[in-house]
Parts: C-alpha cells; sequence; structure tokens
C-alpha cells in the first residue's frame, strides 16, 4: 500500500528538525510560515531565536512590528512576517489565543494560504489535509504521470484528488512531512533517484520511463532589472536611513535611501535635494546586486556628507547603535557594512 511503504521510509529517513514532531500549533504554524520559499538549513536557527522571543501567539501579538522585522531580517519575503504578525493579533483578541483546528478556518488568517492550512491542520489536529507545495506537486505528477501542466487549474485539481485518495487516514501530518521528504531528497526536480524510491513500485512515471520528462512546468517569467543609486549619507557620527512604505516590496523595512536610475554621483545628489538633503561631492561605496522572485536591483553606492540631516517619522539619521537595532533587507547588507565602517572611522578604500 502507498502510504505504508512512504511512511515506513519517512519513519527510517526523517531528520531530526527542531519542528519535527512538534505538536503546539503555534510552533507548526510558524515554522510552516518561515519554510515557505526558505530552505529548512536557513530556518532551523530563524525558528529558535523567534519562539525564545515570542513563546506564544499572545507574545506575538502584544510585540511591536520592528522587533518582529528585526528577527526576520535575512529570511527575505517579509511580507510572511507582518501577515503573520496581523494573524497573531487576530488569534490572540478575537479567537481566544488559539488558532483555528480546521483548514478553513486557517486559511481565513492572514497570510495562509491552502498550503500552510493544510500543513498546520494535519500536523497539529491530524485533519485529513494535504498540504500542497512545490513538492507535493512534483511527486504527485509523476506519481500519476500527469502529462498536463501543473500551472493550470484543472491540473492542480487532478493532482489534488489524487492526493486526497492517497493520504493516511490516521497519519496525515506525516503523511505531507513525508511526501515533502519524498520530494527534497529523492523525487528531485529534472534527475529523480528512482533507483532509491520507497514508492516506486506505485509510480506510473517511472513504470513508463517518463520520470525524468515530468511535471510539465509552467514557462518562467523573466526577471526585471533595475539600477539603483543607494546613498549613504552622513552627518556627526550618524547616517541617514528611510522606512520602506508598509504594504509594498520589503515594507516596513529601514534602508538607506535609493533610487531607480540615479547610479552616479550628480542624480543621487539631486534625488536627496528632493528628500530636503544638500550634499557635498560624493565617493564611491561599491556595487552589489540582489535578486528578488520577479526582479534584480542592480546598485551602485555612493558615499556623502551632509550639512544637516532631516528627521521625519519615515526619514531619520542613526548612529551605529541605532543603526544595528533596525530591521534592514539583506539587499542593503553591503552597503550596511560599508556604513557602519564608516560610522566607526574605518572608512573602506575608494
Ligand atoms: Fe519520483 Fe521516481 Fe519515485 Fe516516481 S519512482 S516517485 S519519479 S523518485
Amino acid at each position: 500500500m502507498f502510504s505504508q511503504d512512504l511512511l515506513a521510509w519517512h519513519d527510517r529517513n526523517a531528520r531530526d528538525l527542531p519542528w519535527r514532531g512538534e505538536r503546539d500549533p503555534y510552533r507548526i504554524w510558524i515554522s510552516e510560515i518561515m519554510l515557505q520559499q526558505t530552505t529548512t538549513q536557513t530556518v532551523k536557527g530563524y525558528y529558535e531565536r523567534f519562539l525564545a522571543a515570542f513563546p506564544t501567539v499572545e507574545a506575538l501579538a502584544d510585540a511591536p512590528e520592528q522587533a518582529v522585522l528585526k528577527l526576520w531580517e535575512g529570511l527575505g519575503y517579509y511580507s510572511r512576517a507582518r501577515n503573520m504578525h496581523r494573524a497573531a493579533k487576530r488569534v490572540a483578541r478575537e479567537l481566544g489565543g488559539r488558532l483555528p483546528d480546521t483548514a478553513e478556518g486557517l486559511r481565513a488568517l492572514p497570510g495562509v494560504g491552502e498550503y500552510t492550512a493544510g500543513a498546520v491542520a494535519s500536523m497539529a489536529y491530524g485533519r485529513r489535509e494535504l498540504a500542497m507545495d512545490g513538492n507535493l506537486v512534483r511527486v504527485l505528477a509523476r506519481l500519476t504521470a500527469e502529462s498536463g501542466c501543473v500551472g493550470e487549474a484543472a491540473v492542480k485539481r487532478r493532482l489534488r484528488a489524487a492526493g486526497a485518495a492517497l493520504i493516511d487516514a490516521d497519519r496525515p501530518g506525516d503523511f505531507n512531512q513525508a511526501m515533502m521528504g519524498l520530494g527534497r531528497l529523492v523525487c528531485l526536480p529534472g534527475r529523480p533517484k528512482c533507483e532509491a524510491c520507497p514508492v516506486a513500485a506505485h509510480c506510473a512515471a517511472h513504470a513508463r520511463g517518463l520520470a525524468g520528462q515530468l511535471p510539465v512546468m509552467p514557462p518562467k517569467a523573466a526577471k526585471r532589472t533595475e539600477r539603483r543609486g543607494v546613498a549613504l549619507v552622513f552627518r556627526g557620527g550618524r547616517v541617514l536611513v528611510r522606512r520602506r512604505p508598509a504594504g509594498g516590496l520589503l515594507g516596513g523595512l529601514w534602508e538607506f535611501p535609493n533610487f531607480p536610475d540615479a547610479t552616479d554621483e550628480a542624480s543621487l545628489a539631486e534625488c536627496l535635494e528632493e528628500l530636503g538633503v544638500s550634499v557635498g561631492a560624493g565617493r564611491r561605496a561599491g556595487a552589489a546586486s540582489h535578486v528578488f522572485t520577479h526582479l534584480v536591483w542592480k546598485m551602485e553606492g555612493w558615499i556623502f556628507a551632509a550639512n544637516a540631516l532631516p528627521e521625519a517619522e519615515d526619514l531619520r539619521a542613526v548612529d551605529a547603535a541605532g543603526l544595528a537595532a533596525l530591521p534592514m533587507p539583506t539587499a542593503m547588507r553591503c552597503f550596511r557594512g560599508a556604513a557602519e565602517r564608516e560610522l566607526a572611522g574605518r572608512p573602506a578604500s575608494p
């Protein structure tokens, strides 16, 4: 039987992860949100630190957003953290501190999609729900030799129905984790290790010699490249930072002022002037690239000295300790290092 073969393999091979065997819905929810788009290895350290700071849904609900974003710093996809914070407030204040115990109830929370709802409902509450991440889609498409494109709604419905027929009634959470593990370790994209697969006997793609050709993926959207100038503006042991608008890309995080296409000294100085900041001659602070899902930033940094720095809610000058305390996106890491050296009186060589 499929689920017996799968779960026997899972029981032999399951890795010892901090959230493995966890039954607390809050902790499972945190791990599942963190694991979206992020590797297990990266999540491990964040998971422990986050739960040490916010051990309960009430603690998370009561925390300031900046504290939540600071602990998320470097994990990327920051809307996950902001949505999770909003969801925690709702759970703590409207639902008596208890996460909903059905996939449908979980889906009503901010930032909880079909995958997370299925994962939490199955792992925390033993509900017979699928957690359809990319691994499950790939494994199910191969098990059923699905020849349609997995980006199509009708194909997704077929795969979901196939998964629902296979899911183990007694151990649905372990079933989902086993399928994900199979996709991550054996049924790999492009080069499945069918010879080592515990469910090869149940696999239609393997039987027909199609495993390497499936699943049929939708075409990838091309990434847009944006050139940006980044301004490190100093005055009296402080550097200018601004907060990005809530809601958009990297919303709520702090950054050094940066502007599209203003990658030379004169254009950047002009942009700063529009912010009310007058600067003298600049010097280079290095270059860096950052790749988002659909976008690449190619950044040129410049260091300036200003006669005065403005103070507003979303635009302020901070010293080294203030800079260290602010949540900043990974995209700014290289320039943050340059700013720290400058504030410490150790400017980078030009
Ligand atoms: Fe994937 Fe091959 Fe196993 Fe089929 S037999 S599930 S294609 S690894």
